[in-house]
């Protein structure tokens, strides 16, 4: 099921508020939920989708997209046959949760263990919306340089894993890991680091490894 939805951006103030609702209906109901934030082309959406395909035969997952325009990343879900909502913001540069409560209310969440909230790509506003999700993900990626934490810090506050991405790609580029992992440990020491590679699956099992144990946590 893909749906479509276009949603424009609600007040700031009220932000707080549909998130603490939105939280409320996911933790009744049991859903692990992720919020997915990145820079466009940091693969975000290519990890949600090796994270579904790794643990589908165990948890039932659905999507929620939001995008500026256009359908292309939900339509990558579709073969898993899951619920897929995408959200388009018509112009809005982050998700906030009156999208989220509007995106899960069509969502048949009884049936739903693992939800993933993928944001629109960009390192800065949606750090200052909660979208009533249980876990933000910031997905950083080598190609994107070292000098990302120091530079938007409050993404990276803001996020309680980082996902270092597509460390395939190490041998090819000047990333200094020391750095950007000493940089994660000054500016925010709770958020946890996992690098992987998505396209490749290096190293993914770590990250399936530690989503398995929230999910545990949770019942
Ligand atoms: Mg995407
Ligand atoms: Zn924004």
């Amino acid at each position: 099921m893909l749906k479509v939805i276009r949603i424009e951006k609600s007040l700031f103030e009220e932000n707080e508020k549909l998130a603490k609702e939105v939280r409320e209906i996911l933790n009744e109901k049991n859903i692990l939920s992720f919020n997915v934030m990145g820079s466009p082309g940091s693969g975000k959406t290519l990890f949600i989708e090796k994270t579904i395909e790794n643990l589908k035969e165990k948890f039932n997952f659905a999507v929620i997209e939001g995008d500026v325009e256009g359908v292309i990343d939900a339509e990558k879900f579709k073969k898993f046959n899951i619920p897929v909502i995408q959200i388009n913001t018509g112009g809005g540069c982050h998700l906030d949760a009156n999208m989220v409560k509007i995106g899960i209310s069509e969502i048949k969440i009884d049936e739903i263990d693992i939800l993933f909230v993928e944001n629109v790509g960009n390192l800065i506003c949606p750090a200052e919306f909660d979208i009533g999700t249980e876990k933000n993900i910031v997905v950083s990626s080598i190609t994107e340089g070292n000098d990302k934490v120091l530079k938007y810090p409050l993404i990276f506050k803001f996020s309680d894993i980082c996902i270092l991405n597509k460390v395939d790609l190490l041998p090819y580029s000047e990333f200094d890991f020391e750095k950007f992992e000493n940089d994660l440990k000054k500016i925010s020491p709770e958020t946890i680091l996992i690098k992987l590679s998505s396209k490749t699956g290096e190293n993914f099992f770590e990250w399936i490894e530690y989503l398995r144990r929230l999910k545990k946590g949770k019942k």
